[in-house]
């Protein structure tokens, strides 16, 4: 059995089937909702991020070089991270994939902006990803912060949980992601990248009711877990 545990805004931290565990996009420290600090958050062998900004990368590099964890994302991402004092890192690129002994990785194309929070000089470019993972045939979805895209129309039939930011202003709002899970058909949604501040307040059971029965929305508070 695999564990995902949402820790508020776009950070997850995955506990795989292999005995992995995996954060995505970590976001603690000055997460107003996080459910743990960065130094409250145990081991981890992997760090999955899928851009750069602050939301996403601020705990990144302090919780590599605290735990020993892998930095993982874009070439330049992982490059900065390694500058940065970061041990070990992989670098990747958009479309590509790569089999971790947690599992397959492949980054996928989002629409979004990009720079690296703490490259204070701007040497290094942040080119916003999606992350599907397939974790021994269950396949998982995190698109970053992206607008809705027709790419993702590319991932019908291969999604069983996707988690969709629903807060708008800086991503899809509801209305994008119900259309997003009418593109993707996952079985499950897990909405993210909301209610974290005022600017991006939404009501995750509204937006249950708007996807109906095109798939289960699981709507998790900080610290919540889904199983799968
Ligand atoms: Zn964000």
């Amino acid at each position: 059995m695999a564990r995902l545990t949402w820790h508020g805004h776009a950070t997850f931290t995955l506990e795989t089937d292999t005995g992995h565990r995996v954060m995505i996009d970590p976001f603690l420290d000055d997460n107003p909702v996080a459910d743990v600090r960065a130094d409250e958050a145990g081991h981890l062998d992997y760090i999955l991020c899928s851009h750069g900004h602050f939301d996403h990368f601020a705990d990144a590099i302090p919780l590599a070089k605290r735990t020993g964890a892998m930095v993982v994302g874009t070439f330049e991402l992982v490059e900065f991270a390694l500058s940065q004092g970061v041990a070990h890192g992989h670098g990747m690129n958009v479309g590509g994939g790569h089999q971790f002994d947690f599992g397959y990785l492949k980054l996928t194309p989002a629409l979004h902006t990009g720079t690296i929070a703490g490259d204070d000089e701007g040497r290094y470019t942040s080119t916003p990803t999606g992350l599907w993972l397939d974790l021994g045939g269950k396949r998982l979805y995190h698109s970053g912060d992206s607008a809705l895209i027709m790419d993702m129309q590319l991932l019908r039939g291969r999604v069983d949980i996707a988690l969709l930011p629903i807060g708008d202003n800086f991503t899809m709002g509801p209305e994008d992601a119900v259309r997003a899970v009418e593109f993707i058909e996952p079985r499950v949604v897990i909405p993210m990248h909301y209610n974290t501040w005022e600017l991006i307040a939404q009501d995750p059971r509204g937006f249950r009711d708007r996807v109906g029965s095109r798939a289960e929305v699981v709507i998790l508070e900080p610290g919540g877990s889904y199983d799968f």
